[in-house]
């Protein structure tokens, strides 16, 4: 079950809705990251991968989906999100869950 949590800039108000910083957000199928787009200038949430067990979903969401590219600008400048803001550069607070999935 993967979990999403709301983060937010003490700082400057930043807020955004994503996995904590380096945690591989797992849902039944589908793995994700919080990342930092260079492109963008912002966290987006990256799809990585899929769990080897998938099976049929795996084939279909292969068509469907692109990994480790950006979901905004479709851009591959990624870095793994170090939980600090990309407005200000100060470190973020991770709060509470806001939505679960699987
Ligand atoms: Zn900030
Ligand atoms: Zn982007």
């Amino acid at each position: 079950m993967g979990a999403i949590h709301k983060c937010k800039c003490n700082s400057c108000g930043y807020e955004v809705e994503m996995p904590p910083p380096g945690i591989i957000d797992r849902g039944f199928v589908a793995f994700y990251k919080s990342k930092l787009c260079a492109d963008c200038g912002d966290i987006v949430r990256v799809f990585i991968g899929l769990d080897k067990e998938s099976g049929r979903y795996k084939t279909e969401m292969e068509k469907q989906y692109r990994f480790n590219v950006c979901q905004e600008c479709e851009g591959e400048n990624l870095v793994d999100w170090d939980g600090s803001c990309p407005k200000c550069g100060e470190k973020m607070e991770v709060g509470e869950v806001t939505r679960m999935w699987d």
